[in-house]
């Protein structure tokens, strides 16, 4: 069992910042609203993530830890409305088969933290006792210690840490209302506060993409019953050359989906030279049901089941948000 942990953990676990990704929307699948991650030498020493969320009962410790058990697909239905992040009910198995992990925890509703040890390929759960406050702490150690080839293939502290600071600002913008700390060795990087008005909101923005949008972002809102798009994009004086600042949510996920990448393009039309990108970040809402977040493992491409609909709503309400070039 634990080697096919381990085959699995190649999809789910390329580097340190994937194994950030899945920790984190663990955490915020539980319901948390503050969360303290520690990366130690670029995530290949350590990983370690704290949160206030629900917290795992004693006698469910194991049971995290152990591959499907806890997949929240019971049925086909189930697949059609994934609401949550997290739907696998892998990460943790795979996350564990390749480091030294320890999971902490405790539901509020449990008088005592308990932890689960597991290392690599041994089968073998240890369960003790802890002192933990309410909520959960992963703390995942030697990333790859026991296979060398992907350990190998781990980039330097600095690019390492580049991509799961790249991944906790996804996080930042797609989970605004959770305070969201980032530390490495030791040294505080960021902090991102909660955001819940619409100045924190911006504040959140500037935060994580910069003065130079976030000082000219043009606001967006529409509703067209059941969908939803809002957020913010960059009128096209301020569009760079590279596409750093390109976020796109569809329920609270990062897609990045061709779809709405040519819709947003298209509404730029003229107004942005060729060799410019357009600067978004966008949240679009609608039912389960219109939307297919299955289609490929790491979950950054979606099918629409409207997907004509759905271009043309993105297309229309950027486009008249743009001011328009006199002409
Ligand atoms: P999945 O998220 O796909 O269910 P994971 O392997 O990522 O699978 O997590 C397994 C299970 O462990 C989750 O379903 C959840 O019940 C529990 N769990 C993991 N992390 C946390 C956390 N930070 N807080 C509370 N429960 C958690
Ligand atoms: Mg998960």
């Amino acid at each position: 069992a634990r080697l096919a942990n381990q085959i699995a953990a190649g999809e789910v676990v390329e580097r340190p910042s994937s194994v950030v990704k899945e920790l984190v929307e663990n955490s915020i699948d539980a319901g948390a609203t503050e969360l303290i991650i520690d990366i130690e030498q670029g995530g290949a020493r350590r990983i370690r993530i704290r949160d206030n969320g629900q917290g795992i009962a004693h006698d469910e410790l194991e049971l995290a830890l152990s591959r499907h058990a806890t997949s929240k697909i019971s049925s086909l239905d189930d697949l059609e409305s994934i609401m949550s992040l997290g739907f696998r009910g892998e990460a943790l198995a795979s996350i564990s088969s390749v480091s030294r992990l320890t999971l902490t925890s405790k539901p509020a509703v449990q008088s005592e933290a308990w932890q689960a040890y597991c290392e690599g390929r041994e089968m073998t759960v240890s369960i003790q006792p802890a002192a933990h406050p309410d909520g959960t702490t992963v703390d995942v150690q030697d990333l790859f210690f026991n296979t060398p080839a992907r350990r190998k293939f781990l980039r330097t502290e600095k690019t390492e840490f580049g991509h799961i600071d790249e991944v906790v600002k996804r996080i930042a913008l797609g989970a605004p209302e959770v305070r969201i700390q980032l530390r490495h060795n030791q040294r505080k990087v960021r902090d991102y506060r909660p955001a819940i008005t619409e100045p924190q909101q911006i504040q959140r923005l500037k935060a994580v993409a910069g003065n130079t949008f976030a000082g000219d972002a043009l606001h967006i809102v529409n509703q067209v019953d059941p969908w939803q798009l809002q957020g913010w994009i960059a009128p096209a004086a301020v569009c760079r050359h590279q596409g750093d600042v390109q976020y796109m949510f569809v329920n609270g996920r990062m897609m990045k989906d061709k779809l709405l990448n040519h819709a947003i393009r298209q509404a730029y039309g003229d107004l942005l030279p060729a060799d410019r990108q357009p600067t978004f970040v966008l949240y679009l809402t609608l039912p389960a049901r219109d939307v297919d977040v299955n289609v490929h493992p790491s979950k950054h491409e979606v099918r629409f089941h409207q997907a004509r609909q759905i271009h043309d709503f993105v297309l229309q309400t950027i486009r008249q948000a743009l001011p328009q070039a006199d002409s």
